[in-house]
């Protein structure tokens, strides 16, 4: 009884020994197990945010980055990588589905994800950026590949500024982190009214409601729409309210009683130039005698962006003789422009390509009868150069019945988005 007893306590101590064992062992068994998948989660995370759906494989998972460079091709990126032919065949000939591998721009971005098995190299996932709201990716599933494509959320951000120009408006709405395409785009709202070297003063106001694109991180992607702007002059309040009347495909400008405030033709088809030499009798720098001069100069670096000054056809592009390189534009109601001494030309304008106002034409250059590099701009009416400082254009039509209304009711619910940005501003 003892005997059978002092056995029976000492196998159940052991047993108790071993469940305490092995319930510990369990315990800190796990707790390794979780910690461990912390760890690696931690550091794929570090790596590529991405990539976490990998988190098993990473000891194993090498990463590349290429940029593509001037003449370099998308199979010679993947070379780079040390990849067999074969598989480099089959990722190209799946991702051409979805994108065009020849016309991908110097600069963009490759991803290769690679993994090592038995020393040989086999990849995992291939991701090309063509532009950077976009994403091409092929990825091994299964032993075979499939491609796919994923577009970036964007979120828009509106945005208001109110600032005293001091300098240039460039400058002045650099200051408050304008993005230049919105600059671009607000200097050619006014390029039709306001002559920039001559109406505006330090002090002068900008208002300016837009908006842009972020990602998620919060960084910037790209430019969207100027809902308002206005320009307050010494004497004079310019101001556009953004409206696509009833029909229209085209948006336009409206100031607040529903003006129409797009002209037929811009003032100035450059930004930020010098006027050099006005319209009207002057001695020829080069030619030594006086000489109506035709047209205005606007002086300005080679390579300085020329706008077409108003929607048109090319009537002609080439050299020009004393001109140099030279495009000439025939818009509507009899109006013509020209444009003399460029470097270069914009790509795809040629004769009869239709231009729209404020598109980039051609670059300023030192060609033809030219003493420095200048745009030598001219507007013909009917036949005759006049004086586009001073031509009077037709001002717009001006919105009329349910389209008025509707343009009403849009500019009082942008002037209340404006209050309620300006008070938290
Ligand atoms: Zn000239």
């Amino acid at each position: 009884m003892t005997f059978f007893n002092r056995n029976q306590i000492i196998l159940s101590l052991s047993f108790i020994f071993l469940i305490g064992i092995s319930y510990f062992l369990s315990i800190s068994f796990g707790e390794n197990l979780a910690r461990e998948k912390k760890i690696s989660k931690k550091i794929i995370a570090d790596e590529d945010p991405i990539h976490i759906k990998e988190k098993l494989e990473i000891d194993f998972t090498h990463v590349q980055r290429y940029y593509l460079q001037e003449g370099e091709t998308f199979t010679g990126a993947l070379k780079q990588a040390d990849l067999e032919d074969e598989e480099i065949n089959d990722v190209i000939n799946i991702i051409s589905e979805k994108i065009d591998l020849r016309k991908l721009k110097v600069g963009t971005l490759i991803e290769t994800y690679t993994k090592s098995i038995n020393d040989k190299k086999t990849i995992n996932e291939i991701i090309i950026y063509p532009d950077i709201e976009k994403k091409i990716y092929v990825q091994k599933v299964n032993n075979e590949f499939v491609v796919g494509e994923d577009k970036k959320k964007l979120f828009s951000k509106l945005k208001f500024y109110e600032v005293e120009i001091h300098n240039s408006i460039y400058e002045s709405l650099k200051k408050v982190d304008t993005p230049d395409e919105v600059i671009m785009e607000f200097v050619q709202l006014y390029s039709f009214d306001i002559d920039f070297q001559r109406d505006i003063r330090n002090g002068n106001k900008i208002k300016i409601f837009f908006d842009i694109y972020t990602d998620l991180q919060n960084n910037y992607i790209k430019s969207g729409k100027i809902y308002f702007s206005e320009i307050i002059l010494n004497d004079e309040i310019y101001e556009l309210y953004r409206f696509q009347s009833g029909g229209d495909e085209f948006v336009e400008y409206f100031s607040r009683e529903g003006k129409c405030a797009t002209k037929a033709l811009m003032k100035t088809p450059i930004n930020g130039a010098r006027l050099s030499s006005g319209f009207g009798m002057r001695k020829h720098p080069i030619l030594g005698y006086n000489k109506k001069h035709q047209g205005v100069d606007f002086a300005a670096p080679t390579g300085t962006p020329i706008m077409a000054a108003g929607t048109g056809h090319v009537e002609f592009v080439g050299n020009n003789g004393g001109a140099g390189k030279y495009i000439r534009i025939k818009h509507l109601n009899g109006y013509k422009t020209s444009y003399s001494h460029l470097s270069e030309y914009a790509s795809g304008i040629k004769k009869n390509v239709k231009v729209r106002q404020g598109q980039v034409i051609g670059f300023v250059g030192n060609t033809g009868l030219s003493t420095g590099p200048h745009l030598h701009y001219e507007v013909i009416f009917n036949g005759k150069r006049i004086n586009p400082m001073k031509m009077k254009l037709p001002s717009g039509k001006q919105l009329k019945g349910k389209n008025l209304e509707i343009f009403l009711a849009e500019k009082d619910r942008i002037n209340s988005e404006l209050s309620i940005l300006s008070s938290m501003n």
